[in-house]
């Protein structure tokens, strides 16, 4: 049993986090300021939990033996709105978890993303391919945000001895993600569900690879339990789907007559992604279980 605190803990995965950590038999303390995340997500969950409403970018103490970032706005609609908070959530909260970790002698583990690798030109991405990000478009506050957290991560591990450990999280989908949070799933299936237009951006030809969150809570659970861990890895699914693909599933699943529609693809859209997960194979032993159409049956009907 160990003493654990995840920030972002009332978010999408990290709501998902604190339920798996508190049936290993661990002392969860979850800190969410509600921007994104919501209480609601915790509520059904018994445990020796405590949540604590407060904004990570403002330093504060506790006495934990692993601390395990998850906070940060992560779908584009939501980082977009809010872009000073999100570079500030990756810059000071990260380091003020970083602080709590030095004083502690904690384990620290981060959530950083795939969108390091920005639009990728290396296919599939493999945690050496160093991205390619537009350092002031529209996805920078997301990008550079989860960037320099890493290179502060880094040099915290070198100049104060911290014991870090990153994981870069791809495409994540499942239960308590928000319906109206912008991300392609959600979107689907709110408007397959109304019989609204479906509305793929650009042409759907671009891809994404989906993890199912219980997939990736298992990987976040072997970086956690890991002996020997050295930079960042990647945690994803590797099965690679079209947009077109995933409406036309979503469509077929919830047995729906939406139409399609094609709208404007946003400015440095990803045309491809698709996870490299050898390391995370060899290294920890990781594989996603769960294909895509029964998570998504998991998740929505
Ligand atoms: N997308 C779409 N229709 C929507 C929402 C998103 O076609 O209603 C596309 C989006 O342009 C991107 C992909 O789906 O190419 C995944 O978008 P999402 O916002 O889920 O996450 P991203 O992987 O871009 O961070």
């Amino acid at each position: 049993m160990s003493k654990i605190l995840v920030a972002g803990g009332a978010g999408f995965i990290g709501s998902h986090l604190v339920e798996r950590l508190l049936t290993l038999g661990h002392e969860v303390t979850a800190v969410d300021n509600f921007v994104t995340g919501n209480l609601k997500n915790l509520s059904h969950i018994v445990g020796n939990l405590k949540v604590i409403d407060h904004d990570i970018t403002i330093p504060f103490d506790g006495e934990f033996e692993i601390i395990i970032n998850m906070a940060c706005p992560a779908s584009p609609v939501d980082y977009q709105n809010i872009p000073l908070e999100t570079l500030w959530v990756s810059a000071m909260g990260t380091k003020n978890l970083l602080e709590i970790a030095r004083k502690n002698k904690a384990k620290f583990l981060h959530a950083s993303t795939s969108e390091v690798y920005g639009d990728p030109l290396v296919h599939p991405q493999k945690e050496d391919y160093w991205g390619n990000v537009n350092p002031n478009g529209p996805r920078s506050c997301y990008d550079e945000g989860k960037r320099f957290a890493e290179s502060l991560i880094v040099n915290y591990q070198n100049v104060h001895g911290v014991n870090a450990r990153i994981f870069r999280i791809f495409n994540t989908y499942g239960p308590h993600m928000r319906a109206n949070d912008g991300r392609v799933i959600p979107n689907f299936v709110s408007q397959a569900m109304a019989g609204e237009p479906i509305t793929i951006y650009g042409d759907g030809k671009q891809t994404r690879s989906f993890c199912y969150v219980d997939d990736l809570v298992d990987g976040i659970i072997s970086v956690m339990n890991a002996e020997k861990f050295s930079g960042p890895v990647n945690l994803g699914n590797p099965k690679e789907t079209t947009i077109l693909e995933l409406a036309e599933m979503i469509l077929r699943l919830m047995d729906s007559k939406s139409e399609i529609v094609f709208k404007d693809l946003p400015q440095d859209d990803p045309k491809i992604r698709q996870p490299d997960i050898s390391k995370a194979r060899k290294e920890l032993n990781f594989e996603p279980k769960v294909d895509l159409e029964s998570g998504l049956r998991r998740t929505f009907i």
